[in-house]
């Protein structure tokens, strides 16, 4: 069966480009006959909003979507605790001191997600006295794993590079997982066959497959949307674009319509959809 998902964080209000996204995800199972989950994805430490949860099922329902809402990740905390545990015990994760601003400085190179890390921690050990994050030593753990590959409905087969991204955090200093590890985890305890989500976070499907080789998790498909894009050709963004899901909805505007136009493709003047 066909199980796919919208995984919104509530640290701001959803957007057009939210809408989007929740149809297509909704769209692809019930074509399929197949089931369409909800999960709240709630680990962002300071910048979750609970009560923004609730106006997320509104907007949902307003577009006329019907899902099954999974358990949040807020109540998974253990299951990572126990993965990171895991992947600890295999000597494939190592603790790093270094801050945002050290990260940056020492970049290796700009990475998909931004400055990939230089692996100063992997080398020389982390500050003493400092919190630590903990990172997946991905070269050691591809050495594990042997090459991978994965597959996108739109852009077909990849080889896993998951080293395009670096040593990724897999424990924050401040959560107990980072969203590759809580991700990863959640979609294969939820049963998520068909992985769908904006383009933006294709790169990020490199590392999840390599978790799932290393975790013995099974390893679903993946459906990369196309972004909405704003007039200067940018993501739509929780902070930028007006107005949210929530102001559309509050004053009255017709979601369904909203949603038969999203579907169509006919977008709100200086909107556009990204190529695939
Ligand atoms: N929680 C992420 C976000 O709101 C999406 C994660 C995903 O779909 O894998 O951007």
């Amino acid at each position: 069966m066909t199980v796919t998902r919208f995984a919104p964080s509530p640290n701001g209000p959803l957007h057009l480009g939210h809408a989007y996204s929740a149809i297509v995800a909704h769209d692809l199972a019930r074509a399929a006959g197949g089931r369409f989950l909800l999960r709240i994805e709630d680990i962002d430490g300071a910048r979750s909003r609970s009560e923004l949860a609730e106006d997320f099922r509104l907007d949902l329902a307003w577009l006329g979507l019907e899902w099954d809402e999974v358990p949040a990740q807020s109540t998974r905390l253990a299951d990572y605790a126990r993965a990171a545990e895991a992947l600890r015990g295999e000597g494939l994760l190592y603790p790093c001191s270094c801050t945002r601003a050290e990260i940056t400085e020492d970049a290796a190179s700009i990475g998909p997600e931004g400055p990939v890390y230089s692996g100063r921690c992997r080398r020389e050990g982390p500050v003493e006295g400092r919190p630590v994050a903990w990172r997946l030593d991905v070269a050691k753990a591809l050495a594990v794993t042997g090459p991978l590959s994965w597959t996108d409905a739109l852009a077909g087969e990849q080889a896993a590079r998951p080293e395009l991204l670096g040593d990724v955090v897999m424990v924050r200093k401040d959560e107990p997982a980072s969203y590759h590890l809580a991700a990863t985890l959640d979609d294969a305890a939820d049963g998520v066959t068909l992985v769908t989500r904006g383009q933006d976070l294709f790169s990020a499907s490199h590392v999840h497959r390599l978790l799932q080789a290393l975790l013995g998790l099974p390893v679903p498909r993946w459906h990369h949307h196309p972004l909405l894009l704003d007039a200067e050709g940018r993501k739509l963004a929780k902070r930028r674009n007006s107005p949210s899901l929530a102001d559309r909805r509050t004053r009255g505007e017709d979601g369904l319509l909203l949603a038969a136009q999203l579907r169509l493709h006919r977008l709100p003047a200086g909107i556009s959809l990204g190529s695939a």
